[in-house]
Order: structure tokens, then C-alpha cells, then sequence
């Protein structure tokens, strides 16, 4: 029985705690800590009722070693799961190598003035890691995440060579607000407001913000939507470890209200992060604008419909053309259901859950940094469906989508 150690009370975190806590055999003890307590005593009450867990909590600030360290030395984790902010994540696996407990992470590291996100800050600990006997797991979410090991799955079993992957992220749910987002604002408007990026031929081609489109028709119902081209973290590594796949694209969908939003905030500057005076003091109008609006995780009880995510293929088998599509599909009232948060952070709240069981029972296991494409991608395929993540697969006829 193994001792776990949660830092973030937010949608994911809440996932994360519900998933360990249904796991009584595996995580045999589990601490929930965040910025605020009374976010992770909430959590914790809800656990209670509906599981008869105790979760214990504590506060912390995570962007400080010191108080992480002493933390972990109290708590003496067998791992610990990050799923605060992606700022806190050099201060978080500083203080894991310190107190020599395991890592795993949901998003990869971000300075809070730059919106830039690269791996190269968290694959320089892996010396560190590896000396130290310990393993960080990088991006354990849905995607990242599920979709590196949808990857390193399709390769494994259908592929002897990805030609292209494009991976397509669909939310169609509805939360009923004008504007809102569905993980935390500020690293969601970040994200999306950032330059466009694919990789094809050898260099990467950037693209302006939201200025590719496609129509992609999604399957169970969910029927055509709009998507767009995006960068996003995982093809980043998914290229260093498939040097062979000649093109790989992002794809995520947005319905035209968010678009419509996303621009005016842009063009009033809403959106900028740099700081600007105000009334005699410095405000970051992102910063501003995320108090403005909706909790992410007050949207559960109101979103009705389905995520749609996966992996488009092209490559060859055998000598053989083939395209494969895989992907899941994840209900958001169903996700409220059971967790009392939606499937944005169910979905990246369970596979790193399921994550964190592989690493403590040795079923995964590594000292240094990894991705998740560099685990063997059966036992968690195997599982996941249990965990409230079923994957389909399907063999298009076409290529191109
Ligand atoms: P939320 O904003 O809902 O929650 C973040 C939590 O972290 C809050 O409870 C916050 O506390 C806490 N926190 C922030 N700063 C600190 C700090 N310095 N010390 C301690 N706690 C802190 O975010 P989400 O739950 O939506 O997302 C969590 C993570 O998951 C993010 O990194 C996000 O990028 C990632 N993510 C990954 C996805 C994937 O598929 N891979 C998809 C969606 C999200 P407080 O409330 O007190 O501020």
C-alpha cells in the first residue's frame, strides 16, 4: 500500500483524488495539498461522502522548495502528482529531488511572462533524476498524455512506419456561458492565443493564431465541427521519439461564440500578459481578466456533451497503406456524475491516475525524465477503459481527413 502526495486543488487535482480514492488497494494513503486548504477540504469532504476515504490535506505553497521539502519529509510520499499550475514545475521536481520522491506532472513547465512551452527545462533534470534513483513522468494528462500512448500504441501495433500524425482534440460540450474556459483561463488563453506550430519535413512551420481551419466529422453523435490548427506540447517530444513521422499537426476545435470572444479580448489587450499600471499599481490583464471570469470548476454541474480525442495515422504496415483513428469519447454529465468535475479535467484527471498505479506497482518503472510514450503503452491500454477512459479504434478509408 503506497503513500501518494496530490499538490493542486483544482478541476484536475479533484479528478486525480477521486480516482486514487476508488483505488483503496493501490493508494493506500493519500495527502491533497494546494494553495488554498479549503479547496482541498472540500475535495476531501466530497470523498468522504461518496467513497468513505479520508484524504488527509495540507497547505502549500508550491513554488516554494523549502515548504515543499518540509511537506514531503511530513508526508514520506512514494510519489507525488502535480497537477497545480505548470509555473511550479522546476520549484516541484527541485524539491523531488531533494526529498527523493518520483514525479508525475500533467503540463510542461511555463514561466509565468513567457507563453512558451518546451520540454527542454524538465529533459535537462534527467541526469538528476537518473542519479538520484528516481522518475519524473512528464505530461501524464489526456494531451498530453493519452494521446502519447495512443502513439506509441499505434506504433507498436500497427505500424512499421508513421508517416503522419494528427492528433484532434474535440470539445463538444456546452456549459451555457457566452465565455468561458474549461481548464484554467490563464494557461487556456495562453495557449490558444499563442502562434500556430506543425512539424513537417525535418523544421517546423508557424502559423498566425487560429488562422487554419479544418472540418472534421466527429463520430457518437457529436457530428461536423470546426477545428483548428494549434501548437501543443506533446508533438514535441512525440518527433523526438518518432523521427520517422514526416508531418504532425494539432488540431483543436472551438465553437465561434469563444472565437468571437477570445478576439475582442484580444484586441482590447485583455489577453496581453505583460504588466500594465493601474490605478497606481501593476496588473497582468490575463491575470485580471481570470478573476473576472467563470471557475473552471464551477462549469461541471452545467456542461452537457462529449469530448472527443485521439490520433489520426497514416503510415505503412507490412508494406501496406493504412490509416488508423483512435480515439475516446468522455461524457461531461457522466464525468460530473462521479467526480463533480467535467470531462476536460476528468479526462486528464484519470489517465494520470492511472499513470501514478503503474509507476507504484513497478508495472512502469525508469529512473530519470520521461514522456509517456517512453513506457510500454499495453498495460495502460489495458486499463484504461476501467478507469473511465474507453478507447475505439477504427480504420478509415481515407488518408487524409
Ligand atoms: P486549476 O486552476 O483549476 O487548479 C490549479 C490548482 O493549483 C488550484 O487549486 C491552485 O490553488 C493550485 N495552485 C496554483 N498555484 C499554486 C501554488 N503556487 N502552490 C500551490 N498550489 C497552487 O487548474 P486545472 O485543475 O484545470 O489544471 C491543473 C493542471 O492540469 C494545469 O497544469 C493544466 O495545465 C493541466 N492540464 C493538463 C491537461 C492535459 O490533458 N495534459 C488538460 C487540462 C489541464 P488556488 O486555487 O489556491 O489558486
Amino acid at each position: 500500500m503506497k503513500k501518494i502526495l496530490i499538490i493542486g486543488a483544482g478541476g484536475v487535482g479533484q479528478v486525480v483524488t477521486h480516482k486514487c480514492a476508488q483505488h483503496p488497494e493501490i493508494f493506500g494513503s493519500i495527502t491533497l495539498a494546494s494553495r488554498t486548504k479549503s479547496k482541498c477540504d472540500a475535495i476531501t469532504a466530497d470523498i468522504k461522502r461518496r467513497h468513505n476515504v479520508d484524504v488527509a490535506t495540507a497547505a502549500v505553497d508550491a513554488d516554494n522548495v523549502r515548504e515543499l521539502v518540509s511537506l514531503m519529509n511530513d508526508v514520506k510520499p512514494d510519489l507525488l502528482i502535480h497537477v497545480a499550475l505548470p509555473y511550479q514545475d522546476l520549484t516541484i521536481m527541485d524539491a523531488c529531488l531533494e526529498a527523493g520522491v518520483s514525479y508525475i506532472d500533467t503540463a510542461n513547465y511555463e514561466h509565468p511572462d513567457e507563453a512558451k512551452f518546451c520540454y527542454a527545462p524538465q529533459w535537462e533534470y534527467d541526469e538528476r533524476f537518473r542519479k538520484a534513483g528516481i522518475c519524473a513522468l512528464l505530461g501524464a494528462g489526456f494531451d498530453p498524455g493519452q494521446t502519447n500512448v495512443y502513439t506509441a500504441y499505434a506504433k507498436k501495433h500497427h505500424f512499421d512506419v508513421m508517416e503522419t500524425v494528427d492528433i484532434i482534440d474535440c470539445n463538444a460540450g456546452d456549459h451555457g456561458y457566452p465565455f468561458a474556459t474549461n481548464f484554467n483561463p490563464e494557461i487556456n488563453i495562453r495557449e490558444v492565443s499563442a502562434k500556430g506550430r506543425f512539424y513537417e519535413n525535418g523544421t517546423w512551420h508557424e502559423t498566425d493564431p487560429l488562422s487554419v481551419k479544418k472540418v472534421f466529422d466527429f463520430p457518437c453523435g457529436i457530428g461536423e465541427k470546426d477545428m483548428y490548427l494549434l501548437y501543443h506540447e506533446e508533438m514535441e517530444s512525440l518527433i523526438k521519439h518518432y523521427p520517422e513521422v514526416k508531418r504532425m499537426r494539432f488540431w483543436m476545435t472551438f465553437g465561434q461564440s469563444y472565437l468571437t470572444h477570445l478576439k475582442v479580448l484580444e484586441n482590447v489587450g485583455m489577453t496581453r500578459i505583460a504588466p500594465v499600471m493601474f490605478q497606481g499599481r501593476e496588473i497582468v490583464p490575463l491575470q485580471f481578466l481570470k478573476s473576472l471570469l467563470p471557475d473552471p470548476a464551477s462549469l461541471g454541474e452545467r456542461t452537457k456533451g462529449k469530448t472527443c480525442i485521439g490520433i489520426w495515422v497514416v503510415g505503412k504496415q507490412n508494406g501496406i497503406d493504412k490509416t488508423y483513428y483512435l480515439y475516446n469519447v468522455c461524457d461531461h454529465e457522466e464525468s460530473y456524475r462521479e467526480t463533480g468535475a467535467q470531462a476536460i479535467s476528468y479526462t486528464t484527471g484519470a489517465p494520470c491516475a492511472l499513470a501514478a498505479k503503474l509507476l507504484l506497482t513497478g508495472t512502469w518503472s525508469g529512473n530519470g525524465v520521461f514522456n509517456m510514450e517512453q513506457m510500454d503503452p499495453d498495460p495502460f491500454m489495458n486499463e484504461i477503459g476501467d478507469w473511465g477512459l474507453k478507447w475505439v479504434e477504427s480504420f478509415p478509408a481515407v488518408k487524409e481527413f
